[in-house]
């Protein structure tokens, strides 16, 4: 499931405010935001008042259910924030709720609590890249 909201943000540069759609889950079946996470042009703001364009720094979590994997870019923010680590055991792997893993158990979804972690969106864009060449030249 692809989720995005809209938001009223901010230019950092000239303060114009503007609606922005900013994403926090993209599937890899939504091609059109998958495609923004290959350009490294999710989460950019861009300014109708001045031009400049401005990173919009939320967690995003890709998902590719055709593949099995999930990529979490962990935001700045996110990084140094104790909160976010309550969902995340000291072995890095996502702490799941009783259902969610019952239903992981039928959809034989263990890579659910294992995401490729990564810190910047160009990391994130080689990452997929990486996996879709795994997928077509890889062994079996
Ligand atoms: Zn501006």
């Amino acid at each position: 499931m692809t989720m995005k909201t809209r938001k009223e943000l901010a230019c950092p540069k000239c303060s114009h405010k503007q609606e922005v759609m900013v994403w926090s889950t993209v599937n890899s079946m939504d091609k059109e935001a998958s495609q923004l996470v290959r350009d490294m042009k999710l989460n950019i703001f861009h300014c109708e008042g001045c031009g400049s364009d401005a990173f919009i720094d939320e967690n995003v979590l890709y998902h590719d259910m055709e593949h099995k994997y999930l990529v979490q870019y962990v935001s700045l923010g996110a990084f140094g924030n104790e909160d976010f680590y309550k969902r995340i055991t000291k072995r890095g792997t996502l702490v799941m709720d009783p259902i969610s893993t019952g239903i992981l158990e039928l959809t034989e979804g263990d890579y659910f609590k294992n995401p490729h972690y990564v810190f910047s969106t160009r990391e994130m864009a080689a990452y997929i890249v990486f996996r879709e060449l795994c997928a077509e030249w890889g062994a079996d």
